[in-house]
């Protein structure tokens, strides 16, 4: 079995549901435990890895506007519940001894350091996790955007998508026993045919980006390990060689 990394630099988004476990809502502490326990697998094999956290577990604007808030004031909103969630992970990676930075688009002095390009990469050259907090920082984005932006700009290898199934299927695999997986799509499948991989501007992102988006379940053991090297089951959005 060949422990060389796949990819050297990964972003891993991770929606604000994959921190909650079986709850209906917030962080579970055993859920967020394990999800760190398999970034401190990735970086012993050498890959560099950041994180966008969603906030979907705590709080989502378009909800928040359906309720009468204002949109942007509600998109704000929801930037801060993804801050609660990188503090929650970051604090669960330092437990395990793994160094790590949280970085915000909105800037908090006293709580996580301002989004800096340039920073962000030299945390990673110097093998630190680097988890961006608050979205891009704009209302009417999403965290799946930010991710997609965020590994442009890292120049990371690979844009790691972690879900609750191994990959993208035909149909809901946990409604559908006969439900398909797919090895590979291209970018343009997953856009035509509406495939719920990330939305759309992400999508089209990591396309104009040539980022690889790989979907695979956070929540297998060693799931995020077996991928990296090669062993794991997942799906690959990427341009097809022909194209
Ligand atoms: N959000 C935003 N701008 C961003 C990223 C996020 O306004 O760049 C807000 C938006 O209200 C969103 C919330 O933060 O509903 C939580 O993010 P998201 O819904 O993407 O979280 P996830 O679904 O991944 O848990």
């Amino acid at each position: 079995m060949s422990s060389e990394p796949k990819y050297k630099r990964v972003l891993l988004k991770l929606s604000g549901e994959a921190l909650m476990g079986d709850g209906a809502y917030g962080i579970d502490p055993d859920t967020v435990e394990r999800v760190s326990t398999a970034i401190k697998q990735a970086t012993e094999i050498g890959t560099e890895v950041c994180v966008v956290c969603g906030g979907g577990n705590i709080f989502r604007g378009l909800k928040g506007a359906a309720q009468g808030i204002d949109r942007t004031t509600a998109d704000h909103m929801g930037m801060l519940a993804t801050v609660m969630n990188a503090l929650a992970l970051q604090n669960a990676l330092e437990q395990q001894d793994v160094d790590t930075r949280v970085l915000s688009a909105i800037p908090m002095a006293n709580v996580s350091e301002p989004y800096i390009r340039r920073r962000a990469i030299r945390h990673l050259e110097k093998g630190r996790v680097v988890i961006f907090a608050a979205g891009t920082g704009n209302p009417f984005f999403t965290t799946d955007t930010a991710a997609a932006l965020r590994a442009a700009e890292m120049n990371c290898n690979a844009l790691l998508k972690g879900t609750q199934v191994d990959g993208v299927y035909d149909a809901d695999p946990k409604t559908n026993p006969d439900a398909v997986r797919y090895d590979e799509l291209t970018y343009m499948d997953v856009l035509r045919q509406d495939l719920k991989v990330m939305d759309a501007s992400a999508i089209s992102l990591s396309r104009e980006n040539n980022i690889p988006i790989v979907v695979f379940s956070i929540h297998t053991d060693n799931g995020l390990l077996d991928m990296l090297t090669g062993q794991g089951i997942c799906t690959v959005v990427k341009e097809s060689d022909a194209e």
